[in-house]
């Protein structure tokens, strides 16, 4: 780009012989007029490279002509909306940031599609049995989003998946398709087990998965008791390892399931209690995210072989369940990185067909019927969280003071190599910059250093980072030494979120999500950048994102621009509709994370009692759009009430301690009051911050 070192040349002129306060008019026009030049030549396109939402979004997340995020909530059947727009719209209503949208319709859209390349897969392989799917609840198991997998799966007949108790009794309750599956995995006690057979009376077909050895006994005493025949599947430990992250999961020292020689005593323990003909199902998963296809066909084949092996045992074989693993390509990339796949769904499904029906004819064993227990494949896409921008920390961008003869040696040096700093010698004079500094630091230590001179030598260093930064950016090799700079010199953004609540996955095991500003998309976005959240712990951050190639250690993002309304600016609260609200310097700024669906949600936990974020639901009609369910985020009473502690009973707490500060005389009557209103409409507010410009 020519026109960014014209704007290099220029600034560092300006520096070389004046401060940025002495710019004449027309040199400022001059640098405005460049910038919206340069702004004009930032194109969608860029933007859409950059964030590689053409990858990870289609086809249901793209950018439009006014460079906002646009979602196409039914995928390539048309109708879209403008996410920005959007969260305005539900701003209005009183809903704040950060916020979860969740797309009904692309919940659909992905049900449909897991659907449909299975039933193409069948057509195509001419394979003599049907696919039923099955939905994890555990992948997300709030009731709007479970009732509507029930709802978008009736027509083919898709059940769901438990493991555990609680998550039984919601498949129980919810699941009302006729021939819908309940697949129940996980620990079980014998209430587990007599539930589960219990509820073949209310006309369910649960199928209980042997995954320890001693559930075997119990099954046989609650069919005995109950006189019901329960149908029983079988979870095997294959020898084949996942890869990556949950490798762990599978292999011979895997949590769960059977190893062969197991499954052989389970089949003579069901013969000899004369229920052989229970066992019909066979099920394995070797770990969530598998991100390359051939792992999952060496599985597949694994487990084909075993299931004709049960059929040939005498086993009343019907079902073979794939379990999970059908991978979310989060970086867009299409490559077997953990955060991709170097498959798509369709792939997926032919391998598994194709793989079932060569072992099964060979052997002359009816095909079974097919399941899938894919998760984060149905729900990962529908969930879009966008949160706000609340504030920075950056190096400032101000010219460093002018050095004087007189001044110390030390700021006289630094001056010196701040002004020489040029493109042959930048490399040399970044290590002159760091020795000075630390320098200076011992010299301020020993007391030999004021603190106002201290204060110029941080402004002078800066002022050399910056300007080296500024050589490399048009430079086309970074040398190796220089690599960290742009770490120092990221900008630290305040985000309305706790990560530990909305992606805790990002903290616990460093999973990506691809992250984005969803309007000033037609803007180029200048700035580096590291997310830091609400909550008071360094690990509250997100530094890790999406790159085509691994990762990258900071996101580029807007300057945030002052709002025109900051004049207003008072530091004091104000109260409205029993929510308080800062009032922000900046124009509003609206990041989101993406494919968090799954898992995301679910896992969040209370650190620094930031609760459960506001949750919209949406469904396209033909006039546009319908908020479905909003649940709104807890409150702090809620989020107290979760570690014990009683709201009414901590008012009165703060209200006798205002008594007493009365009587003392220590408070107002006003400050009193103003101090018990904050406190109690406070508890009745959302955890998060709310901002009005
Ligand atoms: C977690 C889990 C799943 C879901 O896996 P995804 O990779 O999210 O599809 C399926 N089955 C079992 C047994 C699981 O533990």
């Amino acid at each position: 780009m020519d026109l960014h070192s014209t704007i290099n040349e220029n600034s560092s002129q300006i520096s070389n012989n004046t401060l940025l306060t002495n710019i004449s008019q027309t040199d400022q026009t001059e640098i405005n007029d460049i910038k919206s030049e340069q702004k004009k030549l930032w194109r969608i396109e860029d933007s859409e490279k950059l964030y590689k939402i053409l990858g990870w979004g289609h086809p249901y997340f793209s950018i439009n002509s006014v460079g906002h995020v646009t979602v196409s909530p039914k995928g390539d059947l048309g109708g879209s909306l403008d996410l920005y727009e959007l969260v305005e719209s539900i701003k209005q209503r009183n809903i704040g940031l950060p916020l979860i949208i969740r797309f009904s319709d692309i919940l659909e859209d992905r049900i449909e599609r897991l659907n449909a390349c299975f039933s193409k897969a069948i057509a195509r392989y001419k394979y003599k049995n049907i696919y039923r799917g099955v939905f994890p609840v555990k992948c997300n198991q709030n009731s709007h989003l479970v009732e509507e997998v029930v709802k978008f799966g009736k027509p083919h007949k898709f059940g769901l998946e438990a493991g555990s108790k609680p998550e039984l009794l919601i498949a129980i309750a919810t699941l009302n398709t006729t021939d819908g599956l309940i697949i129940c995995n996980g620990y079980k006690d014998r209430e587990y087990i007599e539930t589960a057979i219990l509820a073949q009376r209310l006309g369910k077909i649960p199928i209980i998965v042997i995954e320890q050895v001693e559930e075997v006994q119990l099954v046989i005493e609650a069919s005995r008791k109950l006189n019901i025949k329960p149908v029983v599947g079988i979870r095997v430990k294959l020898s084949t390892k996942g890869m990556g992250r949950w490798a762990g999961t599978t292999g011979d020292r895997a949590k769960f399931g059977l190893n062969i020689p197991e499954i052989i005593k389970v089949v003579n323990q069901l013969k000899s209690t004369g229920i052989l003909d229970s066992l019909q199902l066979l099920h394995f998963h070797i770990g969530s995210q598998i991100s390359s296809i051939s792992v999952i066909k060496d599985a597949i084949r694994e487990a084909s072989q075993i299931y004709v092996e049960l059929a040939q045992l005498g086993a009343n074989m019907k079902y073979l369940d794939v379990g999970g693993g059908l991978a979310v390509d989060y970086d867009g990339s299409k490559s077997n990185f953990y955060a991709s796949k170097n498959y798509d769904m369709q792939n997926y499904a032919n391998d598994i067909v194709a793989e079932v029906k060569e072992a099964c004819e060979e052997k002359n064993i009816l095909p079974p019927i097919l399941i899938s227990e894919s998760g984060r494949a149905v729900a990962s896409h529908q969930s879009v969280l966008v949160f706000d921008v609340l504030g920075v920390s950056q190096i400032p961008k101000e010219e460093p003071p002018v050095i004087g003869k007189g001044e110390h040696l030390i700021l006289q040096n630094l001056y010196e190599t701040y002004q020489s700093i040029n493109k042959d010698n930048y490399q040399e004079a970044y290590h002159d910059a760091i020795q000075f500094k630390e320098e200076s630091i011992s010299i301020f230590n020993f007391g030999y250093l004021s603190i106002s001179e201290r204060a110029k030598v941080e402004q002078l260093y800066w002022g050399c980072l910056r300007k080296i930064q500024e050589i490399l950016k048009s430079s086309e090799y970074i040398p190796n030494d220089l690599e960290e700079l742009e770490k120092v010199m990221a900008s630290i953004y305040y985000i309305n979120l706790s990560v530990f609540q909305s992606a805790p996955d990002s903290w616990a095991i460093n999973q990506l999500f691809p992250i984005m500003p969803i309007h000033r998309l037609d803007e180029e976005p200048t700035e580096r950048v590291i997310l830091a959240d609400l909550t008071c712990d360094s690990d509250g951050k997100i530094d890790r994102f999406i790159d085509l190639r691994d990762i990258k250690s900071l996101l580029e993002l807007h300057p945030l621009q002052v709002s025109n309304k900051s004049s207003q600016y008072s530091p004091i609260q104000k109260l409205e509709n029993s929510t308080t609200e800062i009032i922000s310097v900046f124009e509003p700024y609206y990041l989101a994370m993406f494919l968090g669906g799954a898992y995301q949600e679910i896992m969040g936990n209370l650190h620094n009692l930031f609760g459960d974020v506001n949750v919209v639901h949406i469904k396209l009609n033909p006039s546009g759009y319908k908020i479905e369910h909003v649940v709104k985020g807890d409150t702090m009473t809620e989020v107290l009430n979760y570690v014990q502690y009683n709201s009414d009973d901590l008012v009165e707490n703060i209200r006798c301690q205002t008594e007493q500060a009365l009587q003392e005389e220590k408070i107002t009557l006003k400050e009193s009051r103003m101090l018990l209103q904050n406190y109690e409409s406070s508890l009745s507010s959302y955890t998060y911050l709310s901002l009005s410009n």
